[in-house]
């Protein structure tokens, strides 16, 4: 790209395992900052110790811009460039222009006086953008594009664990103005992170006691349990199942588990990644059935840190949080959520399960 950031086409052919415009990221390529923008910086925290990331540039983002100025449509007037110069790709993976985490390469200023620790914000921010048409979604691509979807997610977390200073690969997609979401074309993000965040290293504690105190892996042990209940249940095939947790946090609040144990996409073969492809497609139609508009919600992939360290007692899944609790009301975070950690939820996530379970699609 003309600021020097990265882009990527992945082109595929009737075969959805082979990409073509491969092209991985290395240490010292990508965004160069312009000049006079300051470099996100990362502060630790020392009373809850974990890192927030200061990223100021943020502020001048793209805000909801009519349909025919969407940066992430297909350039189709060269007068006026998008993010994307060309149109002939199933999905294209490019660096974010408003990146938390940038590669910092040459700028490594760190300040660490036994109390305040501040450095750059090493690492990557990059946007995939599902597919060029504007107007869609998840639920209403054709399993065979979300099958792409996800081998895009498992390229880019291959490639971008590669990168040196690259400790956890986080794939996450807000959808809806409710979520703060900026752009309705769809599109997903991935943050490179130079460390574990905090609900990652505590999930990874989680499995590990389990594993030493039972020799058995969390996960499997909770999907063993949700699929001999089947009340919390929302839809299975043959290699995914999703259900809304014992303690969810949120009313639809849902997690989808392969019933195989793997640590991430990449173990996943290609039979799999097509079943996660059909269960992610159903609970976004799900979701999208529940009260006729498009349910915003945040989903987040919880897969294995790219450290190098020993993590195969960790066990991939997806987990989706809508915000709604009603078809108009929403639930906002406040005070027992923010200031004690402790989340209420007013709903019984069997009855949400139910609710869900009974739209369509059904699974097998
Ligand atoms: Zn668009
Ligand atoms: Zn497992
Ligand atoms: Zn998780």
């Amino acid at each position: 790209m003309a600021d020097g950031r990265y882009l990527i086409y992945y082109r595929f052919g009737d075969e959805p395992g082979a990409a073509d415009g491969q092209q991985s990221p290395r240490q010292g390529e990508g965004a160069r900052r312009r000049d006079g923008e300051p470099v996100p910086q990362m502060r630790w925290n020392p009373v809850l110790r974990q890192w927030i990331v200061v990223a100021a540039h943020r502020q001048g983002r793209t805000f909801l811009p009519a349909a025919e100025n969407c940066p992430l449509c297909p350039t189709r007037d060269p007068r006026h460039p998008t993010e994307i110069p060309e149109a002939d790709f199933d999905l294209v993976a490019f660096e974010n222009r408003f990146p938390s985490f940038v590669d910092t390469a040459g700028s490594s200023v760190t300040a660490d006086d036994g109390l305040y620790d501040s450095r750059p914000a090493q690492g990557r921010c990059e946007v995939i953008v599902y597919t060029p048409e504007h107007n869609s979604s998840l639920a209403q691509q054709d399993v065979s594009q979300v099958r792409k979807v996800v081998e895009v997610w498992a390229d880019r977390y291959r490639d971008l664990g590669a990168v040196e200073d690259v400790r956890y690969v986080f794939v996450f997609e807000n959808r809806g103005e409710e979520m703060g979401v900026t752009l309705h074309h769809p599109h997903c993000q991935i943050y490179a992170f130079p460390f574990i965040p905090p609900v990652v290293e505590r999930e990874l504690a989680s499995s590990r006691a389990h594993r030493e105190r039972t020799g058995e892996c969390l996960f499997c042990h909770i999907l063993e349990r949700e699929v001999a209940g089947a009340t919390r249940i929302v839809f299975q095939n043959r290699a995914f199942v999703a259900f809304v947790p014992f303690y969810a946090r949120w009313p639809y609040e849902v997690h989808v588990y392969p019933r195989r144990h793997t640590p991430s996409l990449e173990e996943m073969d290609a039979w799999e990644r097509e079943e996660l492809a059909r269960a992610i497609k159903a609970v976004a139609m799900k979701y999208d059935g529940l009260f006729g508009f498009p349910l915003p919600y945040v989903m987040v992939m919880h897969q294995r840190p790219t450290d190098g360290g020993d993590h195969d007692h960790y066990h991939f899944h997806v987990e989706f949080y809508p915000p709604n609790r009603t078809r108009d009301r929403l639930k906002y975070l406040a005070g027992v959520e923010l200031g004690a950690g402790v989340f209420l939820n007013d709903t019984q996530p069997e009855e949400k399960a139910k609710e869900l379970r009974e739209l369509m699609p059904d699974g097998e």
